[in-house]
This record gives C-alpha cells, structure tokens and sequence, in this order.
C-alpha cells in the first residue's frame, strides 16, 4: 500500500516538502524525524510526474509509512497556513530597515496586522454587531461566510511606523487626491502580493511570480520615493447610492470588455486595481494602474465610461477576480446569496487555467483558457442590488 500522502509530490502547483515537514513534526503519515531526510531523498528518485506509475512508489515502502486520515489533513493545511502567514511578515516600505521601521527590544522589525480595507471608516461602517461576510474558500460555491470586522481583510506587510503612510486614506474623508488614490493603488498591490508570497510557503506558481511582484514594486517604490502621485492613473465611478460593499484588489485582464485581447509584457504582468468602498451616501469604485500600462488599460477605461453600464461591469469584473470582497451581513444575504451559483460559473470561467511543465513535469506556469467573452456578464450578475 502507497501512503496517501506521497501522491502530492504529483501536483506540481503543490510544495509538497512544506506538507511532509509538518506532518513530521505532527508524527503524522509515519513520517518522524528519523525518516523525513530519506523520503525528501527518495522522492527526489521518482520518475517526472508524466511517466511516474503506482509501482515506482515501491521505494518508499520500507520506511513504515501510512495514509494521513481526513481528519488530519485540515490540521495539517491550517498550520501549513499559519507557517506560511509567520514567515512572510515583512515591512514593505521602501524604506523599511531596523533603522527605520518600528522594532523591539532586540532590534527586529515589528509587523503588525494592517487592513487593506479601512477598519474604522469603511468596515466599521457596513458591520452589523462587528461582524462582515464575506465569501467562503471552504466550500466549493460563493457561500457567504461572517467574518470579525477587525480580523477581516488584514495582512501582515507593514510596521506600525510605515503603517502611518496610510493616514490620508484611513483618517482624513476620500475627495480624491492624487495622493489619495495613489495610496489605495498601491495597498492593494501590496496587499494582493504578500497573500501570493504567503501562499508560496506551500504552492508553485512558477517563477515568473516572483519576478512580476518585484517589476511592479520597484515602480511603486520609486513614485513613494520621490513623492510621485502621478505614477498611478485613477478613474473614479460614483454611483449615486450607497452600497455596503468594500473592496479592495488587484489582478490583470487578458480582455476587455470588448472581446479584444489585451497583450501582456513578458518582462512584468502589468495589474489593475480595484478599491470599492461606501462615503458620503455614494458609492465610489477606484480602477488604477500604473501610469506605464495606460496603453494596455486606457481602451478598457473608456469602455467602462461610455458603456455607462457600471452596476453591470462593476459586477462581472469583483465577482471574476476578487477574493478581498466584504458586504454588510443583511445585504449579502437580501442580494448576494441568491447568485452563489452563477458567481461560481463567472469566476470559474476566468480563473480558467491549465498548468505548462516541462520536458521533466517541472510545473513552469499558467496557460489561460479564459474565453474573450467572459465580461459581457451573460449571468446577468449584479452586486449592487437597488
Ligand atoms: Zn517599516
């Protein structure tokens, strides 16, 4: 019998390693200590995943192990999730150094819990009894799930110092400052980019990652440097009521809302970011990218204005992309529920992927299969229900 848990080294999206390290020091799967080198040795001698059959497992078998049950398997990802949130911790500040950032006794930088999404303005505004929902990863489908108002959206990528630089989106009332629109911009790139480091504690999303979080920062960092609000291009959509919706994200589109396909560099995968949130009994939604990506965004821009279709657009783009989606606990349930099905089918359907290996199975990135139409929002979704 092959332990159950030695088919993850067959997922090339998975780092197995981090799995099997836990599972060591939880004594689960017959892994321990005394066997852990041997098995990372041996799984180093199995065939690539393309040719690999069950009997080249033979060589595990006389280490003793065996299958971790399905109650351990969520134990086991849940610490897999915590190791992976404390080791990322960081200040991404430009300038974040232990000369600089806020530190403890000995001297290391302390990080703390920052919200993408204003806790006191925004959050606090569209709870009810402090609690927000938002939607499920534990079930397949768009459950709703309520979430604490002061554990929802956080992320652990600034000192408390550097934290501060946030203050004229956080403290003083949005009226649409470069600054201001600058600074909801780049929260959401680093928010959206310390989740992907974080989640590459134990998933393989292919080198070019890596390299497109550090392009896209070192434009950021240069504009916060020198104090350059115009590096980020802002269109503003007020909608004329207030919606208890907030958002806050980023991801890149492969179409427009024409069906024209929207040609990507190699060198960086150029984002646009998306910060939704309520004030002044409107509602407003901020769609930015860098200043460099006006010619790949501009044309979808204009789109978005002329088609003067925006609950319809808003919709299809939040419920295609975004996972830092929170509502006000009734108005999800009155609006939100009812569409988990057709979210599910909209989100499917753009996250559409299949992964590229190489000649040796080496999981090497992404193939989108996503189709040209998939923003014409033909499950006639819509978040903003009045
Ligand atoms: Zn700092």
């Amino acid at each position: 019998m092959i332990a159950n848990f030695l088919f993850q080294t067959e997922h090339p999206q998975i780092n197995f390693k981090t799995f099997f390290e836990i599972a060591r020091d939880f004594r689960k799967g017959g892994l321990t200590p005394d066997n852990f080198e041997e098995v990372i040795r041996l799984t180093a001698k199995l065939p690539p995943i393309n040719t690999r059959k069950a009997s080249d497992y033979k060589i595990f078998e006389h280490l003793g192990l065996k299958d971790i049950s399905e109650e351990d398997f969520p134990i086991i990802i849940r610490e897999m999730l915590r190791r992976g949130q404390e080791q990322s911790k960081k200040c991404w500040h430009p300038e974040a150094a232990s000369a600089t950032c806020k530190v403890d006794k000995s001297g290391q930088i302390l990080v703390s819990a920052a919200h993408s999404i204003q806790n006191n303005g925004v959050l606090s505004k569209i709870a009810k009894d402090g609690h927000v929902t938002t939607f499920s990863r534990e079930e397949v489908g768009f459950k709703g799930k309520n979430v604490g108002k002061k554990l929802a959206s956080i992320f652990w990528g600034f000192c408390n110092f550097h934290d501060a630089m946030f203050s004229p989106i956080e403290i003083t009332n949005y009226t649409g400052t470069p600054e201001q629109n600058f600074l909801y911009a780049y929260r959401a790139f680093v928010m959206i980019s310390h989740k992907k480091i974080e989640a590459s504690h134990f998933a393989n999303f292919g080198s070019q990652s890596d390299i497109d979080i550090e392009e896209n920062r070192k434009h950021f960092d240069r504009a916060i440097l020198e104090n350059d609000y115009g590096a980020i291009k802002t269109h503003v959509i007020e909608l004329p009521l207030y919606y208890p919706i907030a958002v806050s994200s980023g991801f890149y589109l492969d179409f427009d809302f024409e069906g024209n396909s929207i040609p990507h560099s190699e060198n960086r995968m150029e984002n646009i970011y998306i910060t939704v949130f309520p004030d002044n009994g409107k509602t407003y939604c901020l769609l930015s990218y860098l200043k460099e990506d006006e010619n790949l965004y501009q044309e979808l821009a204009g789109q978005l204005q002329s088609r003067n279709n925006f609950k319809s657009d808003l919709t299809v783009l939040l419920a295609a992309h975004v996972e830092n989606i929170y509502f006000e606990p009734i108005y999800f349930e009155t609006f939100i529920a009812c569409q988990s099905e057709s979210i599910l089918r909209v989100f499917q359907q753009a996250q559409f992927d299949v992964q590229k290996l190489d000649s040796q199975g080496n999981h090497i990135g992404n193939l989108s299969l996503t189709p040209p139409d998939y923003l014409k929002n033909t499950q006639k979704l819509n978040f903003f229900g009045y």
